[in-house]
């Protein structure tokens, strides 16, 4: 059987290791011709070497004389849309933070070959310049696990007889705490997740469950439906990722292991599905199958309330969300600003800048800076009082 070969954007990160480890589990299916990161130019030519990849490349290397023996080796931003026009490239995973794959994610969709996309703020942000660009049914798959969970619940079925979809939340580390309790956050206690392990700004975002409101957006855009038939909910165990309701009332959904090699698996092996429960990930045995749920208070979490209205909202609103997030959450990181201003800031900047809906995509990425922007001055200012 021809092997499915794969570009990887994003390789030295936590998502892209996940992917990586799925494909060297089962080298008679998968084979790495190229990987791709921002700067860690050391971290990426070690998995170039490990995986066996021909082609690396860096969209900020330190060094710009950067070249690495026996590798093809692009840079800069275009050299992740060469590296998904590569022939020999059939299959194009981004699971790169931020908003720079945008035009790769582009590329490989009207090249028509499959792309598996873990990277959130590009179909926030551009959703609108990307989805059109699918040529059939699962050229796009989410790697996002509570947006696999739902695209294996949907499988195969006809829209309209879908009625709503559900997002699961663990809840984070201040699930059961009262308003008073969050006053005194510190960074340190939002880090502190219970149930995944994730870079520092996704963490935050999970605490606040700015992430969940978020992956609502995420989720209208992937399956093209209105923000109050996407509804999320907390399940402190984290067992069932996703759901779908039926228009007879029946809901199906993904019970796992919280792994992120099991969404990464689903989308790259689409339709198989791998032996991954034989040793990598046993099952979740049925007597500990846990199906508690509850809604999520907005007035605890008034980030996941701003990202609800701001996608129910859309035109300018996601991608300022998106921005203004990004900067909160770095002045709370580096102690400067207090837990609860995180959801001021970012309203603030929400209302003072009911901008018109962006018209091209190069618009709609540069409202993100002016989000990061705002906040980041509303910070400042502050700090300044
Ligand atoms: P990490 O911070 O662990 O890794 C980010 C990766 O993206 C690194 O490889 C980094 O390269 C690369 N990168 C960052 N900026 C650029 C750029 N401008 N050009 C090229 N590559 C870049 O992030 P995660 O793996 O946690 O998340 C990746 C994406 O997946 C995000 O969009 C996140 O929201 C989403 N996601 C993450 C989940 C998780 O469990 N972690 C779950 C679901 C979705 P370098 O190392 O050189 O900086
Ligand atoms: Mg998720």
């Amino acid at each position: 059987m021809k092997k499915i070969r794969l570009a990887v954007t994003g390789a030295t990160g936590s998502v892209g290791g996940a992917v990586l480890d799925i494909c060297a589990r089962f080298p008679q299916l998968f084979e790495i011709r190229a990987l791709a990161a921002k700067s860690n130019a050391k971290k990426l030519t070690e998995l170039g070497r490990r995986h066996g990849a021909k082609l690396l490349c860096l969209t900020e290397p330190e060094d710009k004389n950067w070249r690495e023996e026996s590798f093809t080796c692009l840079s800069g931003v275009n050299g992740l849309t060469e590296m998904v026009e590569e022939p020999s490239v059939d299959h194009a995973v981004f699971a790169s933070s931020g908003v720079a794959a945008i035009k790769a994610l582009q590329k490989a969709l009207m090249r028509g070959i499959d792309v598996s996309l873990a990277n959130k703020e590009s179909i926030v942000v551009a959703g609108p310049w990307v989805m059109p660009l699918i040529k059939r049914a699962d050229q796009l798959r989410p790697v996002d696990s509570e947006h696999s969970a739902v695209w294996q619940c949907l499988r195969d079925a006809p829209k309209e007889e879908v009625s709503r979809i559900w997002l699961t939340a663990s809840g984070g580390p201040f699930r059961d705490y009262s308003a008073a309790q969050m006053e005194g956050v510190t960074p340190e206690a939002a880090l502190n997740h219970p149930v995944w392990k994730m870079g520092p700004k996704i963490t935050v975002d999970s605490a606040t469950l700015m992430n969940k409101g978020i992956e609502c957006i995420e989720a209208m855009q992937l399956f093209g439906l209105p923000a109050e038939r996407v509804g999320a909910l907390i399940h402190p165990r984290s067992q069932v990722h996703g759901m779908a309701e039926f228009v007879d009332g029946t809901v199906r959904l993904l019970l796992s292991q919280a792994d992120m090699r099991l969404p990464a698996a689903a989308a790259i092996a689409w339709p198989r599905r791998l032996p991954l429960a034989e040793d990598a990930l046993p099952p979740i045995e049925p007597r500990d199958w846990d199906l508690c749920f509850r809604e999520i208070d907005e007035k605890l979490f008034p980030c996941f309330a701003l990202a609800r209205e701001a996608g129910r909202l859309g035109g300018a609103y996601p991608a300022l969300l998106v921005g203004a997030d990004e900067s909160a959450v770095r002045h709370f990181l580096n102690h400067e600003i207090s837990y609860r201003a995180i959801a001021e800031i970012i309203s603030e900047v929400l209302e003072a800048c009911g901008e018109k809906t962006p018209q091209t995509l190069e618009e709609a990425v540069a409202l993100v800076e002016t989000g990061e922007k705002m906040a980041d001055k509303i910070c400042r200012d502050r700090r300044n009082r």
